[in-house]
């Protein structure tokens, strides 16, 4: 199937992304490549919950808020735009750092448990168990959350964000009972597994077919569990190799059944 949608672009007010990560070049992109459906997902801690962190200090609501009215004047009739926001993982409060209010005021939220370079302390890179435990605690606790109801896909899961090792390792280490037992839970709970793209822009298709990914994403799929496609754009030319989207989606063999709905309407 043709991936037609992208529910994780950053535009220039995350502080991570450039000037070119403007909503008018996504839109102008998104024509070019045939997206229907694009999906903003700034990074956020919802300044109501504290130990926002030096990265999410300034990035809270009214931040986020700024790109509302953006949007709602570059609406496009073939193209469906929509507010989210990708909030972050506390593991001191050990729940997701958006609050039950400001979660109805966005049209998605995704939620990643592989922002180790940014919440976990640095001497869980070794052993590299103790990463994995983290994510997988992170992974529980993300699922159980007081909010999970308004949780809409898990971002990069298991994808450790600027790890210093090859993160693959890591995913390599979790057994499949392991993901069985999350992904069940993951399907249960209506949360799609994001399948972000940007991991796989170098990768040839026979490169993803053979990637750590792909068994996770099997097993995900095995379980129930609806996907989510993002390429986690920081600019304009992120979506240059966005077309392995639909490569991945014929290797897992996806069809509409398996995509999330808002990504459908
Ligand atoms: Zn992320
Ligand atoms: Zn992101």
């Amino acid at each position: 199937m043709r991936i037609r949608h992208d529910f994780h672009i950053h535009t220039e007010l995350s502080l991570c992304a450039d000037e070119s990560a403007t909503v008018e070049n996504y839109l102008e992109i998104a024509k070019n490549i045939g997206l229907t459906h694009l999906g903003f997902s700034n990074h956020f801690w919802d300044e109501k919950i504290p130990g926002a962190t030096p990265f999410y200090v300034s990035q809270n609501f009214s931040h986020l808020l700024r790109l509302k009215p953006e949007l709602a004047c570059r609406a496009d009739p073939h193209i469906k735009l929509y507010f989210g926001c990708e909030t972050e993982y506390d593991p001191i409060r050990r729940d997701v750092t958006i609050t039950e209010k400001t979660a109805q005021q966005l049209d998605f939220i995704l939620v990643p448990n592989s922002h180790t370079h940014l919440v976990m302390p640095r001497d869980f890179y070794q052993p590299y168990q103790k990463h994995v435990d983290f994510m997988i605690q992170a992974y529980e606790d993300i699922l159980s959350s007081s909010v999970y109801r308004y949780i809409t896909a898990i971002a990069h899961p298991f994808e450790a964000v600027g790890c210093p090792y090859d993160y693959t390792i890591l995913i390599d280490m979790i057994s499949d009972d392991c993901f069985k037992r999350l992904f069940s839970q993951t399907a249960e709970r209506g949360i799609a597994i994001e399948i972000n793209v940007d991991s796989m822009h170098t990768k040839t298709k026979e490169e993803i077919a053979a990637c750590s990914q792909m068994r996770m994403f099997q097993i995900a799929k095995e379980c129930g569990c609806r996907f989510l496609f993002g390429s986690d754009a920081h600019n304009s030319k992120a979506h240059d190799s966005y077309a392995h989207a639909d490569l991945v989606a014929e290797l897992l063999e996806l069809d509409e059944s398996d995509i999330l709905e808002i990504a459908l309407i």
